[in-house]
């Protein structure tokens, strides 16, 4: 049933696109043609009887496959289609097939930009993100009919005339394409058919063969073969083309983009991370504490504890300090969790406070040591001193009776002595005192106011 006839093909290395045409079940033969010669797709359904519609759409698609641009340029395109037009009028008049005539849409899709010629009842149509849309207005009875409002779209599809079209290739020479130009996207996917197709298929259906199919030649096939099971009352064409466009190399572009951005995020993450922990450990590095060893005040550098196994400080020195000497809060600060300081500095620093302070405490110490010593010292004194004063007392006594009496021996005025030794007697001491300068002839203050007083009394 495949009929290939007519077909101007050029193989892709990328299955971007399918088609396919069919002669259906009721005529003798496929009068549409259909060239796929990317970025060029057409569909051509000839009419004229007696095979003029074959030989117009073939004249037609042979023309414009090799006029058409290269590019999505629409007034050149538009031209290619005239061109065709005055071939098929040529061929008509050369062959006497006068009034054989044919359809034509053409696309030309580079990317995302797309430019149609319209002639006629054959249709393009764009899947766009689940959504169906006619691309190009029907030159046709039935579609001046259903704009006029004069029948609905569903009594123009049984109607007895819908297969009049109103403008074709062949029959005017002033005849002009319906030009398009329409932007497309990635993913869209773009449907040219006769009306063999859209004769036999709702719209709804159409789009959920498209819609479901995802390989576009099964595509193509599937609706053509859809079109014959509904009845095939006309020959059947249909090209189908996925659309890859610029937003999949931007796509791919992008994801490059990303990839590299994604790479540089991780990569200053990673110096960010790694100059942090190098930040940190300089820091810890630098950081110091004391803490209690074996009695000893040391120091170590960094901060207490372990990473993952890995000391995080080390010890600098043990000190001359003895934890014991040291104020009790502080000592057991030192004991259990150690005292930080921001650096070996000020670690040191602490420690020579300590050492100071142990210093100041020692001297302390012994200064009450000495003192206490001095004061038991004293009072040893204080003790003796009483005991010989009691001692003397009673010397005195015994040597003042003593001195009298010498006194006495060697004066001879008896009288006189004794009653001034009774009158020291008196104030004891003093009494004493003046009988031990006498006796002992000294020179001092005292041994003056006794000689003073001996004068005096040598006076008297
Ligand atoms: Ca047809």
């Amino acid at each position: 049933m495949a009929d290939q006839k007519g077909t101007k093909a050029i193989q892709s290395s990328k299955a971007m696109f399918g088609s396919r045409t069919d002669v259906g079940c009721v005529r003798d033969h496929n009068e549409d043609s259909l060239v796929v010669a990317p970025p060029l797709f057409v569909v051509a359904d000839g009419m004229g009887g007696h095979a003029a519609g074959e030989v117009a759409s073939e004249i037609a698609v042979d023309t414009i496959a090799k006029l058409a641009p290269k590019t999505p340029d629409t007034e050149a395109l538009g031209k290619a289609v005239i061109a065709a037009n005055y071939a098929v009028i040529n061929a008509a008049q050369e062959k006497g097939r006068h009034g054989m005539g044919t359809t034509m849409t053409a696309a030309i899709l580079d990317k995302e930009r797309l430019a149609i010629a319209q002639v006629g009842d054959s249709r393009a149509y764009l899947l766009h993100q689940g959504h169906m849309q006619q691309l190009t207005r029907d030159h046709s009875l039935m579609a001046d009919m259903i704009e006029a409002g004069e029948i609905t779209p569903e009594e123009a599809r049984v109607h007895p005339q819908r297969s009049v079209i109103t403008r074709a290739l062949g029959t005017d020479p002033n005849m002009q394409p319906d030009l398009y130009e329409i932007n497309v996207t990635a993913g869209d996917r773009l449907l040219l058919c006769s009306d063999g197709l859209t004769s036999m298929l709702e719209d709804f259906e159409i789009q959920q063969t498209l819609e479901e199919t995802r390989d576009p030649q099964k595509a193509a096939t599937l609706l053509v073969n859809q079109a014959i099971a509904a009845g095939g009352f006309d020959n059947v064409t249909v090209i189908v083309v996925d659309i890859a466009g610029n937003s999949a190399k931007q796509l791919a572009k992008t994801r490059r983009h990303s990839v590299a951005w994604g790479i540089f995020v991780v990569l200053l993450l990673i110096a960010v991370v790694v100059g942090i922990c190098y930040g940190s450990y300089r820091y810890v590095s630098n950081l110091a504490y004391l803490h209690d060893d074996n009695g000893q005040v040391a120091v170590y550098q960094g901060i207490r504890g372990n990473f993952f196994g890995h000391d995080l400080s080390h010890l600098d020195s043990v000190t001359d300090v003895n934890t014991d000497d040291l104020q009790p809060g502080t000592a057991s600060h030192l004991r259990e969790d150690g005292i930080r300081a921001d650096n070996l500095d000020e670690a040191y620093s602490l420690v020579d406070q300590y050492r100071d302070y142990v210093d100041q405490n020692n001297a302390e110490q012994e200064a009450r040591e000495q003192s206490a010593r001095e004061a038991q010292e004293a009072r040893n004194q204080n003790s003796n001193g009483s005991s010989n004063q009691n001692g003397t007392s009673s010397n005195s006594s015994s040597s003042n009776s003593s001195s009298s009496n010498s006194t006495s021996g060697s004066n001879g005025s008896s009288t006189t002595q004794n009653s001034q030794s009774g009158s020291s007697s008196s104030s004891g001491t003093s009494t004493n005192t003046n009988s031990t300068s006498n006796s002992a002839g000294s020179s001092n203050s005292q041994s003056a106011q006794s000689s003073s007083t001996t004068g005096n009394g040598a006076t008297r």
